[in-house]
């Protein structure tokens, strides 16, 4: 049934569709789906129907790099961008500086993001906002700032209680799924964190890169029957614990840092496509109703 739904909706498309990248037919749509909202596929491999645009001026935020026009996202998104920037606020912080969170219909993009694909993932800097009134232009050419240090092992001085405060906040969010951090700043929220408040560092996820922003996915939201929320990546946590152990250890070690060639090296992988390479077809048959859509 799903197969013949697949080569019908292939069918019936436009030949040239079948051919050009996801990415590209994504980043054409300059405007949200007019749909009901729905997060569909996976964070990798989807798409987003009924995204709403987070303003690129708010209260308590600015949206970064508007040039990408990826400050789209579901509803429950924006809304939980606009709770986080507002407790940032009372923490000192003047908001917070959003980075990507998608295109307007979800989707492949063209570079930056594997994920990000079903309105649900979004990148915050971790640049204190301090300022509210960024100009279009400044907003291209500010950096965001490291907070962990260039061989991986530490957070810099740009690391504050505030960054820390911030992350428990969202992780604290029924809403949040997990937030992925460079291990270094794991590390140091699991040495700082309360003893008695350690529960929410299980959605803190160490990854590589995120130096210079976190990355926040929430859940499938309900009503989002075609959502598949993500598995555990991470042993440990499937038993319960808050990942403060030898496994986040390994992330600065030698032996993932430094390897030694193996003696015996596997035979390669089969390549996976890479987001940029992903065609419609590659994504649930659903989202060219999304792609197509007024
Ligand atoms: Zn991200």
């Amino acid at each position: 049934m799903w197969r013949l739904f697949v080569l019908l909706v292939l069918a019936l498309a436009n030949p040239a569709l079948s051919e050009t990248t996801a990415a590209t037919l994504f980043a054409a749509q300059k405007e949200p789906s007019a749909q009901r909202p729905s997060a569909i596929g996976t964070y990798a491999k989807g798409c987003a129907a009924g995204n709403v645009e987070l303003p690129q001026d708010g209260p308590t935020w600015q949206a970064m790099r508007l040039s990408r026009h990826r400050n789209f996202g579901q509803p429950v998104t924006i809304d939980f961008l606009k709770d986080l920037s507002a407790f940032a606020v009372t923490q000192g912080w003047a908001g917070l500086y959003i980075g990507d969170i998608g295109n307007p219909r979800g989707g492949p993009m063209n570079s930056g993001h594997a994920s990000h694909q079903m309105g649900l993932d979004v990148d915050i800097w971790q640049l204190p906002a301090n300022r509210l009134d960024l100009s279009a232009d400044e907003r291209e050419e500010l950096s965001s700032i490291p907070v962990r240090s260039s061989d991986q092992r530490s957070v810099t001085e740009n690391w504050t209680p505030v960054h820390q405060a911030i992350m428990r906040q969202a992780a604290l969010d029924p809403r949040v799924d997990r937030i992925f951090v460079a291990a270094a700043v794991k590390i140091e929220m699991c040495k700082t964190a309360t003893a008695a408040d350690t529960e929410w560092l299980q959605k803190i996820r160490p990854e590589g890169g995120h130096d210079t922003h976190f990355h926040v996915r929430l859940k499938c939201p309900r009503g989002s029957n075609m959502c598949q929320t993500q598995t555990p990546s991470v042993s440990e946590l499937s038993k319960g614990g808050n990942g403060c152990d030898e496994t986040l250890a390994w992330w600065v070690s030698d032996a993932y840092l430094n390897p030694k060639p193996p003696k015996n090296p596997p035979p390669p992988k089969p390549r996976k496509k890479k987001s940029t390479e992903l065609l419609m077809s590659d994504l649930p048959p659903q989202c060219m109703g999304v792609l197509q859509s007024d």
